[in-house]
C-alpha cells in the first residue's frame, strides 16, 4: 500500500471523450425523478448522473452518439435535446488546453 502525498481529488470521466478529470472541471448531468435529463450545476442532485467536459465538442458528441442517453439510462426527448444543445452552445467550442479559467 503506497502512501500518496497528494490530497485525493475525486475524478470522473467525461462520457464523450472519456478523459478523466477532477470532478469540478466537469459538468454533471442528472436524470431527475421525472426521467428528464438536466444540467446539475451544483453537482449534488440525487439521481443517476453523467459527466461531460465543459466543451461544446463533448456535448455534441454525447448527444449525437447517444452516449448521454445511455449513461443516464434515459430517453432524451426532442425538447431535452434542444435544451442541452442550447446549453452546449454557451460552452467553449473545445478545451483551450490549460488556458486557465475565465
Ligand atoms: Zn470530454
Amino acid at each position: 500500500m503506497a502512501q500518496r502525498p497528494e490530497r485525493h481529488v475525486p475524478q470522473r470521466s467525461c462520457i464523450a471523450c472519456r478523459t478523466a478529470r477532477a470532478k469540478r472541471a466537469l459538468i454533471r448531468l442528472v436524470r431527475g425523478p421525472d426521467g428528464a435529463a438536466r444540467v446539475d450545476a451544483q453537482g449534488r442532485e440525487a439521481g443517476r448522473g453523467a459527466y461531460l467536459c465543459a466543451t461544446r465538442a463533448c456535448w455534441e458528441r454525447a448527444l449525437s452518439t447517444g452516449a448521454l442517453g445511455r449513461a443516464l439510462r434515459a430517453e432524451l426527448s426532442t425538447d431535452q435535446r434542444a435544451t442541452l444543445k442550447a446549453y452546449a452552445a454557451t460552452l467553449e467550442a473545445a478545451s483551450s488546453g490549460g488556458g486557465g479559467e475565465r
